[in-house]
């Protein structure tokens, strides 16, 4: 699944083919995803010049003067920039028309993804409560110490929601806490602020990493043949239950926390 680094990575690919072009004309051949793509995106987007691509959590905002599309990758989804002539696959749902003479395309073989629309001035009820970003100098230790006081959740559950900080999937949250040398079971409100300034530290810094990398899981946009991300043998605890620690042998353990798995060295995490 495209988590942050791939989104952003996304985002960065995208930009120069789509900053500044009109998009001429939809071809939607399949209006079905998540959520049906709605008419207003369909009636509002032809014409319109692209002023810039923001990413806000996964979600990427293509604005426009008449309002921006919203756009998400769901499990399966990529978007790439190809020329029009490029033969249409099976999983090819959205095609929009560029005055470049290229295309970007919506391929989602499962449809979990999604093309809405964002009115001018108004806030996406999707994107509505969501936490800071975590790259964002207003993500740091004193912010998680703060929202964190009196919580009895566990520091992995409180790491991954949405309404704390965006974008912390799984496999960066399991990294950083090991990074960071903190339990995934500790409960958030008992972590010092010393600690979470380590802990936010961390989670900047794999998600960089990441990003630098070109993200985890999903292939580059343009050349499907580039090496993802974080490779597995960068991954310190994520995947690796039962092999020993990198750090001081300990065999890495498994724990379910939130419905998600979640991996930790019981000897290096406190
Ligand atoms: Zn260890």
């Amino acid at each position: 699944m495209p988590e942050l680094p791939e989104v952003e990575t996304t985002r960065r690919g995208l930009a120069p083919h789509l900053i500044g072009r009109t998009v001429v004309g939809l071809d939607i051949r399949q209006p079905r995803l998540r959520w049906p793509i709605p008419r207003t995106l369909r009636t509002r987007l032809p014409g319109q010049r692209i002023d810039d691509i923001e990413r806000r959590a996964k979600y990427l905002l293509v604005h426009t003067k008449a309002g921006s599309a919203l756009l998400h990758l769901g499990m399966s989804g990529s978007l790439r920039v190809l020329p029009a002539t490029t033969p249409i696959g099976t999983h090819d749902h959205v095609d929009w028309r560029l005055d470049s003479g290229r295309i970007l395309r919506f391929t989602d073989p499962r449809r979990f993804g999604s093309q809405l629309w964002q009115p001018i001035g108004k806030v996406h009820p999707l994107l509505a409560g969501l936490g800071p970003e975590p790259l964002d100098d207003d993500f740091d230790g004193d912010y998680l110490w703060k929202r964190s006081r009196g919580r009895s959740a566990s520091v992995k559950v409180f790491l991954m929601d949405q309404a704390i900080v965006v974008g912390v999937g799984n496999i960066y949250a399991s990294e950083a806490l090991f990074a960071a040398a903190i339990h995934p079971k500790r409960a958030a409100g008992s972590i010092s602020r010393a600690r979470y300034a380590r802990l936010a530290d961390e989670v900047k810094r794999v998600l960089s990493y990441a990003i630098t990398r070109g993200g985890t899981t999903l292939r580059d946009f343009i050349s499907p043949d580039s090496e993802p991300g974080y490779f597995e043998q960068e991954l310190f605890v994520y995947g690796r239950e039962g092999q020993p620690c990198k750090v001081c042998g300990t065999p890495i353990k498994a724990v379910v926390l939130g419905q998600r798995s979640t991996y930790f060295c019981p000897r290096c995490q406190k």
